[in-house]
């Protein structure tokens, strides 16, 4: 069985249950699986591959809670550069729709290969449009190609604008074959074991492109066949406004009246909730996809991290699409959700808010790591420990950025401005090397990328 040794790492955080930081550590490593944690001395002297992480700081592999990697094709998209979030979709539905399996192929490779770059090892996409020729199969095949651990999801619309929904009609599936689809996904691709590279989530879009029946079929396939739900909610001000104005209840009791506020669900962000809502999810178990630079970039509000933190509730977080960040970089993402927690305290507090509800550096990464984890239903990654996966990633504490900040090297990776991962390693295989992916050439990648993109923009 192949090896992997870790060794010399100046800090290793491991996130396990006493949040120990290891000095001159590293980390012991059998076919994808974590055998040792420990001083670089403690450790087996050699092993099939043995990476030498001096003068680095190696933390666990980051878990991105909500993507849609098919949106790196629309970034800084014009039309919908200055807009909240209804006229933002409106303006990129239709290039939306047009995307065909290369497109597809290429615009997850390019994402995954910037999160992977960032430290990220797994990796949840909601994929709802599948209109020309996208499909699961292809994105599960180029995870697997770049090497991310990946949930892939079968997400959906079915209410267009003529039935009073927000998207085109020519976007929507028929429900039927939606629900056949997502089963065919789960029978194909969907593996509960330990160590899963893949795993399905189904994942009907947002209150305003599903119905009720729908919500309804999927959770009920989703519970029989064990895999997990996902959504939009609760992300802007509008979508309350359809939901009072549809259904008469704000977007969590209509969830709640579709069982669909439970332990196998988690909702992308969450934002305009009541303080009974944070409760209830608290109670019920349901978690939380935090997305803070999408929610800057779109205005759609602050979501209440450190109350959600404080009540129990599971949160993660994630860069969101593509095209409402425009980047897919969860180093960066841990410190936008250390600062918008504070700029959420000035806002509220003029007083001065208490120590307690400053986010700290370390609570971000805890969110990044072992909260992503919790919130896909993971017990085997989000933290370096014997019996988990071997997901990790070290970045250079001697890049410029540090300069100055190595009384605390671990505040400093939030702190600081995001660098590239010198080493990214998921499932004990080494996808990236001095800043570089190593699974593919992305040259060319890129190269196809931007001319498939221009040909979606019309140009
Ligand atoms: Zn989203």
């Amino acid at each position: 069985m192949p090896t992997l040794l870790a060794r010399n790492a100046e800090v290793l955080v491991t996130m396990d249950a006493a949040r120990r930081e290891l000095r001159g550590a590293g980390l012991y490593a059998v076919d994808g699986f974590i055998r040792q944690v420990g001083t670089t001395d403690e450790l087996p002297a050699t092993a099939d591959v043995v990476l030498d992480l001096a003068g680095q700081i190696a933390l666990p592999g980051l878990v991105n809670t909500h993507h849609h990697l098919n949106q790196t094709l629309t970034r800084a998209f014009p039309a919908a550069q200055d807009v909240n979030l209804f006229a933002w979709l409106t303006a990129q539905y239709p290039a939306w729709t047009r995307i065909d399996a290369e497109a597809s192929r290429t615009s997850t490779l390019v994402g995954l290969a910037e999160l992977l770059l960032s430290g990220c090892t797994t990796v949840f996409d909601h994929t709802y449009l599948f209109k020309s020729g996208n499909s699961v199969d292809v994105q599960v095949a180029a995870a697997r190609e770049i090497g991310a651990r990946f949930h892939a999801s079968r997400g959906s619309m079915s209410v267009g604008r003529s039935k009073g929904g927000l998207p085109p009609d020519e976007a929507v599936e028929d429900e039927a074959d939606i629900l056949a689809a997502s089963e065919r996904a789960i029978d194909r691709y969907h593996d509960p074991r330990p160590g899963a590279m893949t795993r399905i989530v189904l994942a009907p879009c947002a209150p305003f492109s599903v119905s009720a029946d729908l919500l309804r079929e999927s959770a009920a396939l989703a519970r029989a066949r064990g895999v997990r739900l996902h959504t939009h909610l609760a992300e802007t001000l509008d979508e309350e406004r359809y939901t009072l104005e549809r259904f008469g209840v704000r977007p969590v009791a209509w969830m709640d009246a579709l069982g669909w506020v439970a332990a196998d669900v988690w909702f992308a962000h969450a934002v305009h909730v009541s303080d009974g809502e944070i409760g209830h999810f608290a109670r019920a178990g349901c978690g939380v996809a935090h997305c803070p630079s999408s929610n800057m970039r779109l205005a759609s509000g602050i979501a209440p991290v450190k109350k959600y933190m404080a009540a129990g509730v599971k949160v993660g977080l994630a860069v969101d699409g593509s095209a409402s960040n425009d980047a897919s970089n969860m180093l960066l993402e841990a410190r936008q959700a250390m600062l918008l927690a504070r700029l959420d305290l000035g806002l509220r507090r003029p007083g001065g808010p208490p120590p307690e509800d400053w986010m700290t550096a370390r609570e971000a990464l805890e969110l990044a790591t072992i909260g992503g984890a919790r919130v896909l239903g993971r017990d085997d990654v989000g933290s370096l420990e014997p019996g988990k996966c071997a997901d990790f990633f070290s970045l250079d504490l001697g890049a410029v950025d540090y300069a100055g900040a190595l009384h605390d090297p671990v505040a400093a990776t939030v702190f600081c401005a995001p660098t590239r991962a010198r080493f990214t390693v998921v499932h004990g295989r080494v996808v990236v090397e001095d800043g570089r992916v190593t699974t593919l050439d992305m040259g060319p990648v890129i190269a196809r990328h931007n001319r498939l993109a221009g040909d979606l923009a019309g140009r």
